[in-house]
């Protein structure tokens, strides 16, 4: 066999980058490589500083064979140059934060983003000196108003969790690096088979791999995509130092899921357009939230953005806190349960006044405003999984029919 040196779609890529047979077994698949440790030549150094790739293995939190074949294949996915994983989403988050940013720094961040985020950017991040500001990432008036000569890093998500808003990163991006600060993009949403930010000027890009990449809701992971001269220091630093790196046999699992992830995510489009539309039309339901629905106040981003209109979508319906209830009782098929991206479908109420009392602290009318066009009294966010969609339709529709 002799490596691809052509230059392969994105299918190809998904089940063939970063991976090769094995070497000595031949074997097609990667096999796992588990050990903690690596037998080393008696040159090689002690401190993990002078770790070079070239000098091989020595110890799983420098690096692993296992897990390198996952971030070149991510790398690869998001066109760019290197990716460094780590045990969860928030721990790539975390990673990136400690990597941008020191005492004296100010960064800005999405006033909605994932909780754990939002969470740890109220109080946390400000407890080390560095000054946190919240804004809607689709106004980008008040984006560019709150920069600073501090500022040294613009954190968005796209789309948003849990409502669905959109941010023009194209634009955010020409708005952060004028003023000198980097642009970090969570595209967990959106995904390397819809957008790839990197493309569109941002220099990290960050994914909870627990989600649609992985795909089957059995193994956590996060990554932060970005250049290699900002990954290299970011991996000695940051997964090396803080030690929150991915098991091997995660990687190995999350590599498994990524070989039928785009097409999976056509599936999860297809099944998502026809579930958006059947609760459009249900006379129980007020207002549903999709990026592949002209309804959406911003489908025209999401036509330019997104390649692919992704399996999330959200809507609301009078009473939603005791619709929860029937809706976690009554469900067949759909699972009530947090989390998304799997094959499986799920979904869960989030009242906006729970949300805006723990999470999402809305400081300014434009930003309340911003929040109720999208989620109102609170929203139901529904995962559309890989069953049939017509019966992921028949088990919403005999709960809307009862309340
Ligand atoms: C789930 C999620 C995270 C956190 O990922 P974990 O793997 O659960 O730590 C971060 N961002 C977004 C948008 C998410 O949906």
């Amino acid at each position: 066999m002799t490596k691809i040196n052509f230059p392969t779609g994105f299918q190809t890529k998904a089940i063939h980058a970063g991976e090769e047979p094995d070497p000595n077994s031949k074997a097609s698949t990667p096999n796992i490589v588990m050990s903690s440790t690596f037998v080393t030549d008696a040159d090689a150094g002690f401190s993990a500083e002078g770790v070079e790739e070239a000098r091989g293995w020595t110890y799983t939190r420098w690096g692993n064979p296992t897990l390198h074949q996952l971030e070149e294949k991510l790398a690869a996915l998001e066109n760019a140059e290197d990716a460094v994983v780590f045990a969860s989403g928030m721990g790539a988050i975390t990673a990136l934060l400690f990597h941008t940013l020191q005492a004296g720094d100010h960064a800005i961040i999405s006033d909605v983003a994932y909780a754990a985020l939002s969470e740890m950017t109220n109080d946390m991040i400000p407890k080390l000196g560095i000054a946190i500001s919240k804004v809607n990432m689709s106004d980008a008036d008040a984006i560019k108003k709150t920069l600073t000569p501090e500022t040294k890093l613009v954190y968005i998500e796209t789309p948003c969790n849990p409502i669905l808003r959109l941010t023009d990163i194209k634009e955010v991006a020409s708005i952060a690096h004028e003023a000198g600060a980097l642009l970090a993009v969570d595209s967990t949403f959106s995904t390397p088979a819809a957008t790839r930010p990197m493309e569109l000027g941002a220099d990290f890009v960050i994914h909870s791999l627990t989600k649609y990449l992985g795909g089957h809701g059995d193994a956590l992971g996060g990554v932060v995509v970005g250049s290699r001269v900002n990954m290299t220091p970011l991996r000695k630093k940051t997964s090396l130092r803080l030690g929150g790196i991915m098991s091997p046999f995660n990687a190995w699992l999350i590599m498994r899921g990524i070989a039928t992830f785009p097409l999976r995510m056509k599936a999860h489009e297809k099944n998502a357009l026809q579930v958006a539309r059947f609760l459009e039309s249900h006379p129980k339901v007020k207002r549903v939230i999709y990026p592949g629905l002209p309804s959406h106040p911003q489908h025209a981003l999401a036509k330019e953005q997104m390649n692919n209109f992704s399996g999330l979508l959200t809507f609301q319906v009078e009473n939603g806190k005791e619709a929860a209830h029937h809706f976690a009782n009554r469900l067949q098929v759909i699972h009530y349960a947090v989390s998304l991206g799997h094959h499986r479908s799920l979904i869960f109420y989030m009242p906006s006044a729970d949300l805006l009392e723990t999470s999402f602290k809305l400081a300014t009318e434009q930003q309340l405003e911003s929040w109720r066009l999208f989620a109102g009294k609170g929203l139901f966010r529904l995962s559309v999984g890989l069953e049939d969609a017509e019966d992921i339709i028949t088990d919403l529709k005999m709960v809307l029919d009862e309340l």
